[in-house]
C-alpha cells in the first residue's frame, strides 16, 4: 500500500502507509504539488506522521501530524473509520502524536501546497569549528519566527572511514531564497569542507539526507531550553564517548551522532487550526532544542556496552539540563529510544485523553498486546505523570 493520489478539488494528497518519502515526492512533484513530509526520501510515512514528524516546513505549517486533515483507520474489531475534525475527532487528534495505539492507518490524507523550487544541502565543517557552530545555532533558532521558511540541523557526526569528529550542517529554504539572511552567521561560518548548497527540489534534498545503514544503531532524544550551555556539555561528553569507544572497539568500529536542531515553539499554535494533537507542546514558552544521540557498532557484539554508553551519555545531558533548569519534558517519538517514555512525556492531560480513546475504540487492548513494538499507551502510569508534574 504505497500509492499517492493528488486531489485537485480540495487540495490534499491521500497516501497510503507503505511509502516511502522518495515516492511521495517524486508522484507530487511531476504535479507542480508539495506535502509537507520527511527529511529523508528512505523514511517511512506511516510511523513517521502519526510520532508528530519534522519537516523543513515545521517554522512555517507546524508539525506534519497537523497537516493531516483526515485518516482512514481500520479498528481492533475490524471497521473501517474515516477520522477529521467533524468524524471521530477524539481519535483524529489521538493519532497525532499518539502511535501505534488505536489502529492502523491505511490512508492519510494531507493538505497540499504549490512546490516551489528549494534552496538548500549540506555544508561539512571540522570540528573545531564546534563551539561557533553552537552560538549560530542558538541565535538561528532565537530568531526562527523572523524567517520561518528556513530551517537547519546541525549534527556531530564520529565518522569511522573518516576515523574523527566532523561537523555536519543542513540549511534548507523552503522558498528556494539563495543564502537567505537567516543563514548569514552559518554560512560565515570557516573552513568548510564541502558544500551542496543550490536551488533543486524536494526529491534532490531528501535523498542527500540518507541514513548510511549498516550498522546496529540506537538512537536517544532530549529536549531542552536554547541554553548554549547545555549544548556544549552535549558536544564535550559526545567527545569523551567518542574516544572511550575508539578504545573499545578500534576507531573502525562504530559511529556517533550528537544532533541538535531547532523545535519551533509555534507548532502548537499552528496545531490548533486543525483540531490540535496530543504532543503537549503548548508548553514551550520559547523556541527549545531537539537533541538526538545515536551510537551504532559495526560488531552485534558491542551492541549492548555501544547502547548503555549512550544512554549514560544522555543521562549526563539531562542531569546536566536539570541543575541548571534548562530542560523541558517533551520526549519526541519519532527520535526515542525504547527505554524513555515519549508519550509519558505529553503531560497527563494528553494522557488521560489517550487512554480514553485507546479504550473507547480498541477495549479488547488488541493494539496493546498483540501488535509487537512501539510505545504504549497503556504502559504509562497516570497517577505518576500526575504526581511529577505537580
Ligand atoms: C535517515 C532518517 C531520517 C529521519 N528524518 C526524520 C525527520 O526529518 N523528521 C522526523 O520527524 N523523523 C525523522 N526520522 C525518524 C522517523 O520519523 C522514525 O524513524 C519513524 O518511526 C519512521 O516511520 P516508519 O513508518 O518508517 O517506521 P516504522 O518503524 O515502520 O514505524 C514506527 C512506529 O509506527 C507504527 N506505525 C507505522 N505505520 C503505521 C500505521 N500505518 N498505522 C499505525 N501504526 C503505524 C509502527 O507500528 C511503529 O510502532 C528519521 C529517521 C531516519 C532513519
Amino acid at each position: 500500500m504505497n500509492a499517492t493520489k493528488y486531489h485537485a478539488e480540495n487540495d490534499t494528497a491521500s497516501i497510503q502507509p507503505g511509502s516511502r518519502w522518495g515516492q511521495v515526492y517524486r508522484t507530487l512533484e511531476g504535479q507542480g504539488i508539495a506535502v509537507a513530509g520527511g527529511r529523508a526520501s528512505s523514511v517511512g510515512v506511516g510511523g513517521f506522521i502519526l510520532g508528530g514528524g519534522i519537516s523543513y516546513y515545521t517554522g512555517k505549517r507546524g508539525l506534519v501530524c497537523d497537516s493531516v486533515v483526515r485518516f482512514e483507520v481500520v479498528l481492533a474489531n475490524g471497521d473501517v473509520v474515516l477520522a477529521d475534525k467533524e468524524n471521530h475527532s477524539d481519535l483524529f487528534v489521538a493519532l497525532k502524536g499518539g502511535s501505534s495505539n488505536f489502529g492502523i492507518v491505511t490512508r492519510f490524507d494531507l493538505e497540499t501546497f504549490p512546490s516551489t523550487a528549494i534552496w538548500g544541502g549540506i555544508v561539512m565543517y571540522p570540528k573545531v569549528v564546534g563551539p561557533q557552530m553552537i552560538n549560530v545555532l542558538s541565535a538561528f533558532t532565537a530568531n526562527i519566527g523572523e524567517d520561518p521558511a528556513s530551517s537547519s540541523i546541525v549534527a556531530w557526526l564520529y565518522l569511522p572511514t573518516v576515523k574523527d569528529t566532523l561537523i555536519m550542517a543542513t540549511y534548507e529554504n523552503n522558498e528556494g531564497v539563495i543564502n537567505a539572511p537567516a543563514f548569514k552567521e552559518y554560512l560565515a561560518v570557516q573552513p568548510q569542507i564541502s558544500s551542496t548548497l543550490r536551488v533543486t527540489n524536494w526529491t534532490s534534498i531528501t535523498e542527500e539526507l540518507g541514513d548510511p545503514g549498516g550498522l546496529d544503531k540506537s538512537w536517544f532524544t532530549l529536549t531542552f531550553k536554547n541554553d548554549v550551555r547545555v549544548m556544549r556539555k552535549a558536544v564535550e561528553l559526545h567527545e569523551a564517548l567518542v574516544e572511550e569507544m575508539k578504545a573499545t572497539t578500534g576507531e573502525e568500529g562504530f559511529s556517533t551522532i550528537c544532533m541538535l536542531q531547532p523545535l519551533p515553539a509555534v507548532t502548537s499554535r499552528l496545531a490548533e487550526g486543525n483540531g490540535g494533537n496530543v504532543l503537549g507542546l503548548e508548553r514551550l514558552e520559547e523556541n527549545a532544542i531537539l537533541f538526538l544521540a545515536s551510537m551504532g557498532v559495526v560488531d552485534p557484539e558491542f551492541a549492548p556496552l555501544g547502547m548503555k554508553k549512550a544512554q549514560d551519555w544522555v543521562g549526563a545531558v539531562e542531569a546536566y539540563a536539570k541543575s541548571l533548569d534548562a530542560d523541558i519534558e517533551y520526549l519526541f517519538l519519532n527520535y526515542a529510544h525504547g527505554s524513555q517514555s515519549p508519550l509519558r512525556s505529553y503531560g497527563s492531560e494528553n494522557v488521560a485523553k489517550m487512554k480514553k480513546v485507546a479504550t473507547k475504540y480498541d477495549p479488547d487492548r488488541v493494539f496493546q498486546t498483540l501488535l509487537p513494538g512501539g510505545f504504549k499507551i497503556s504502559q504509562v502510569d497516570e497517577a505518576t505523570v500526575i504526581r511529577d508534574e505537580l
